[in-house]
């Protein structure tokens, strides 16, 4: 299955943009697991042992000759290096996380060969809403134009970031939504400050009211689920937390990154016909240990309900990275299957069909 695999084209539904900056060992690092990096992890290892080619390097090269060898190629041609190696056919891109410059997705399009989509962040909608100093009253229907204006394919969330994902269902009122304006901008926090952080969105109302404007203009949701940074709270980002708003959302959600309840997605997917999954960053993040991850999230998720992303952000070597451990966790899956007779190699070329961008045209068009 891995020759066939490699063949397809994949979607990758969730990815943010690379830097076009040449990048020191301790930015490397930190951008490589979004935290303090180590060479010493399944991420350091498989980025050895699978990106090292792609710069001419023999396998497994040392992190040195890694370095040294990515510093003179320069980050321009490492970016192409990459892009093109992943072997995509589109790209949608959150742009809604900007630290620092990044390529935009045209830039990701054109460097993949690869259709490039804009995915718009929720809460990022609202904090440009807020800084332009709109008033309480005038916030909901400023939310709405704008999302309205938009060529996304879809929104994102994260709520869970911010919040948690035990969000009340119900879609709240304007004047609930006027009221939990009016609470942040003039919460003492914000007043202390007039840095742009002041405008961070962190409130129940808020980000259930951003799920339900996406909805209304019939946008599929992105929900950011299980791991991330060190800002996320991973109690709060159990999908099963979602349970009573998915009930009532009449648009397709997708629970992006999932781990470590990729056990748990995969029941969501299966009870509820518009609940999507994807194992996302999980893929580099587990590195030789990818294969047994997807593995758990297909025990019960449908194959109709599995997309491929990379979550890569910064580094294009996740794309990569992503694209490769998953088409390697993909075909051992299916391999396994055909040699036990639980499919037969027909079954699973056409199981590999929908998970690498099939899947994906259903929910997004
Ligand atoms: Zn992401």
């Amino acid at each position: 299955m891995l020759d066939h695999l490699a063949q397809l084209p994949l979607t990758d539904h969730h990815c943010h943009g690379v830097v076009a900056r040449d990048l020191d060992r301790a930015a490397f690092a930190a951008l490589l697991t979004e935290g303090p990096g180590t060479f010493d992890s399944q991420t350091g290892f498989a980025l050895r042992r699978w990106c090292a080619p792609v710069l001419d390097l023999p396998p497994h090269a040392e992190p040195d000759d890694y370095l040294a060898r990515r510093a003179e190629l320069g980050a321009a041609e490492v970016n192409r290096r990459f892009l093109r190696a992943a072997g995509l056919g589109a790209v949608y891109v959150d742009t809604g996380y900007l630290p620092e410059p990044l390529l935009s997705p045209a830039e990701l399009g054109e460097l993949a060969g690869a259709r490039a989509r804009e995915v718009v962040r929720l809460e990022l909608i609202a904090e440009q809403v807020a800084r332009d100093g709109v008033t309480a009253q005038g916030f909901a229907d400023e939310v709405r134009r704008r999302l309205d204006q938009g060529h996304a394919v879809a929104a994102k969330s994260i709520a869970a970031y911010r919040y948690g994902l035990d969000l009340d269902p119900a879609r709240p009122t304007d004047a609930e939504v006027a009221g939990a304006v009016s609470a942040w901008l003039t919460s003492p926090q914000r007043a202390e400050t007039e840095a742009a952080e002041a405008a961070r969105l962190a409130d129940p109302v808020l980000h259930r009211f951003l799920v339900w404007c996406a909805a209304d203009q019939g946008l599929p949701v992105q929900f950011h689920t299980g791991i991330g940074d060190a800002d996320v709270d991973l109690r709060r980002a159990d999908p099963l937390l979602l349970t009573g708003l998915i009930r009532v959302l009449p648009v397709p959600v997708l629970l992006l990154h999932t781990y470590p309840y990729h056990r748990a997605a995969g029941h969501l997917a299966q009870v509820f016909p518009h609940v999507f999954l994807d194992v996302g960053l999980t893929l580099h993040n587990t590195g030789h240990r990818a294969g047994a991850v997807l593995a758990e999230a297909l025990e019960l998720a449908p194959f109709g309900k599995m997309l491929y992303s990379s979550d890569a952000f910064g580094l294009p070597e996740l794309f990569h990275l992503g694209a490769t451990l998953f088409r390697r966790a993909l075909a051992g899956f299916l391999d396994d299957g055909i040699a036990d007779g639980a499919w037969t190699a027909r079954d699973a070329e056409r199981v590999a069909q929908m998970i690498t961008m099939e899947n994906a045209t259903h929910v997004y068009g």
